[in-house]
């Protein structure tokens, strides 16, 4: 028995159990996956995510990461580029999500690996690895859900299926691509490519299922479509897949999910709380912001309500605003006319990736 017992070590899990140790709880996390391993992620780290982990003691350019502070953004044959406002880092998951979790556990934090949830009753949480209670349970175990935790996905009647596949990419496409995140929009769909750490490339794409299943519904189909598209094929050319297969993952519910009527002292983070437009790059931002607002309220003697209060505040703006660009875009009318505007004024883009920002943590 524990202060508080958090499901899932990725980045909301992390954050909030590294916080509740730090303000004097005890703290058990329990985390499915037993070593490092690949997660659907752009692996974009915006300013706001950057500021929470130089809070938890994390700076990802220390890792590795390489910095990116242009955009690029694509449809058809038009392309509009613009600075940043702001410097972000490229990533991968594989190397960030362990850095949290070794944080964790030299933050005190009884870290157990290769534990999987399988249900929870209320405060009883069965694992395989016994069951367990807590006073507080932080339930953060992503886009996976557990039986009985009573969240709801709020995917709408036509979700969206994620894939990711790191590369090496040709040395002419390193150079093209140095510092730069390019956004390629299609049908149905958009892609990111972008460096990561160790002259590796990310890219990482989310496709509407009705979509994926006019292409074939395979991941050659979904390359072979990206091979067409004029500012996408080229920067994969003789670019060399890193991974066995990709990473994938079926029916993601973008958007705010539902308060799940929940007991008192159950709190859900990250993206089992709601999930922001892959799009705007700002879903890490918005989990590790979940950890620290769960954190504090649990410190401060505050329940659930007042976690999904000051929660509501700090994310759902983001939400919103990041929701509304990914079905703008969605309408090839609407992205066509978009991406004219913000190439006849292309310091339109910067202020659309300024717009889209998790306010930043104080
Ligand atoms: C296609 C796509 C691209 C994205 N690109 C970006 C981007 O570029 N920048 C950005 O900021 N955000 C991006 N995001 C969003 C970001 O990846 C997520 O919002 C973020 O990972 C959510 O963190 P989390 O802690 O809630 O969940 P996760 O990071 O998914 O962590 C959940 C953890 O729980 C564990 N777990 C699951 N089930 C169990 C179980 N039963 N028992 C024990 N453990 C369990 C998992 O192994 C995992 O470690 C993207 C999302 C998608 C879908």
């Amino acid at each position: 028995m524990t202060d508080a017992l958090v499901l899932g070590g990725g980045l909301a899990g992390s954050a909030s159990a590294i916080m509740l140790a730090r303000s004097g709880r005890s703290v058990a996390l329990v985390e499915r996956e037993s070593g490092p391993h690949h997660k659907i992620c752009g692996e974009f780290l915006s300013i706001e995510a950057r500021d929470h982990l130089e809070a938890l003691g994390i700076d990802p350019a220390a890792l590795g990461g390489t910095p990116i502070d242009m955009v690029e953004l694509a449809s058809g044959t038009q392309l509009v580029r613009a600075r940043l406002p702001f410097t972000a880092i490229g990533l991968s998951r594989y190397r960030l999500d362990e850095v949290l979790l070794e944080r964790a556990d030299q933050a005190g934090v009884d870290v157990c690996r290769g534990v999987r949830v399988a249900s929870m009753d209320g405060h009883r949480v069965s694992t395989s690895g016994g069951d367990r209670e807590a006073g507080a349970i932080l339930l953060a175990t992503g886009k996976h859900r557990i039986r009985g935790d009573r969240t709801e996905a709020d995917g709408g009647t036509d979700p969206f299926v994620g894939f990711k596949m790191h590369f090496r990419l040709a040395p002419s496409t390193c150079r093209a691509l140095a510092g730069t995140i390019r956004l390629v929009l299609f049908d149905g769909g958009y892609a990111g490519l972008q460096p990561v750490e160790d002259d590796t490339a990310n890219l990482c794409l989310v496709i509407r299922k009705d979509r994926l299943g006019e292409l074939g519904g395979s991941w050659d189909a979904v390359l072979a479509m990206l091979d067409t598209l004029p500012h996408c094929g080229d920067l994969l050319r003789d670019a060399e897949p890193l991974m066995d297969r990709p990473a994938t993952i079926a029916n993601l519910a973008y958007g705010i999910a539902p308060r799940p009527a929940m007991a008192d002292g159950i709190f859900p983070l990250g993206d089992r709380a709601c999930m922001t437009a892959s799009l705007t790059g700002d879903g890490m931002a918005l989990a590790l912001r979940s950890g620290f607002v769960a954190a504090a309220c649990i410190a401060q003697g505050g329940s659930v309500r007042d976690y999904h209060e000051r929660h509501a505040r700090e994310v759902h703006g983001q939400v919103r605003r990041a929701m509304a660009l990914q079905h703008f875009q969605e309408s090839r009318i609407l992205r066509l006319a978009g991406l004219g505007l913000l190439g006849a004024f292309p310091g339109l883009l910067r202020q659309l990736a300024q717009a889209t920002r998790l306010r930043r943590w104080a």
